[in-house]
Parts: structure tokens; C-alpha cells; sequence
């Protein structure tokens, strides 16, 4: 996987981006999808917004949920569940699979290579039904909730 952090996409790349996946390349989407894709933390909707802010004075929480939506069903990003039930984002789907351990008891999610022998890439799927991508998901629990650590 390459550059887990640094790697700030430009404008022109987020625009594509966006128009690849059929949505239109408006300010506030190139602004939301580059928050999302430079972000390796799973943000929540609320935390994108916060991040934003200073920026983009005029955009609202709820214009940021529905991008956000509009990012998941175009395929740009994943939604998350975090233990704390809010609207999550994976938004580095571009860098390559890679799957996730989240810990049941502080709800932490951390990222995970992918290794490609841990996938079935012909599951038993109903006749009909188009696979679009496979994800993993570890349930751990992690080294700050873990008892040998205290
Ligand atoms: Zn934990
Ligand atoms: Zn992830």
C-alpha cells in the first residue's frame, strides 16, 4: 500500500474523481472528497464538517451527511460503523484494499492489510446478484482496551 498519510490529491484529481463516479464536480463535493480521501481515521460526518469549517463558512452538517451519502452510493467511500453509531467514512479506497479490526469494546477502527488469501474471490452468491467488492472485518480487542497492557 502506498503513502498510508502525506499524500494530498489535487483538485483537478478529486474533480475526476468525482466525475468518474458519475457526480457532478461542484466546491463542496472537490472539498468533502478530498477530507475524506486525505483522512486515514475514519472520520465522522461531524468531523469532516468541523474540518471544513474555517473554509467553507457556508456549508451545513446536513449538506456534509448527504454528500457523504452520495459519496457511499457512488462507490467513492465506505460507510463505517464506529462504536459510537455516527456516520463513518472510509475514504481511501483509491490506495488499495485493505480491511479493518475494530475493537468491540471502545469501537476503534484500525486499518488492516489486505492479504489476499484471507478472501474467497468466488463466494456462494445467489444466482443474480453482482458482487461489487469484498471487505473484511476483524472484531479485536485492541492494545488500549486490552487487560495485559494495564
Ligand atoms: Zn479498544
Ligand atoms: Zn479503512
Amino acid at each position: 500500500m502506498r503513502g498510508m498519510s502525506e499524500e494530498k490529491p489535487s483538485t483537478e484529481d478529486l474533480a475526476g474523481r468525482l466525475r468518474e463516479a458519475g457526480l457532478r464536480a461542484t466546491a463542496n463535493r472537490v472539498a468533502i472528497l478530498g477530507a475524506v480521501t486525505g483522512h486515514w481515521g475514519h472520520p465522522a460526518a461531524e468531523e469532516v464538517w468541523e474540518a471544513l469549517r474555517p473554509g467553507y463558512p457556508t456549508l451545513s452538517l446536513s449538506t456534509v451527511y448527504q454528500t457523504l451519502e452520495s459519496f457511499i452510493q457512488a462507490g467513492l467511500c465506505v460507510r463505517m460503523r464506529g462504536g459510537d453509531g455516527r456516520l463513518r467514512v472510509d475514504g481511501t479506497l483509491h490506495a488499495g484494499a485493505h480491511d479493518h479490526a475494530i475493537c468491540r469494546k471502545c469501537g476503534a477502527i484500525y486499518d488492516i492489510p489486505r492479504q489476499a488469501e484471507a478472501v474467497s474471490a468466488d463466494p456462494p452468491l445467489p444466482d443474480g446478484m453482482q458482487l461489487t467488492a469484498i471487505r473484511l472485518e476483524y472484531e479485536v480487542i485492541c492494545r488500549e482496551c486490552s487487560p495485559q497492557t494495564r
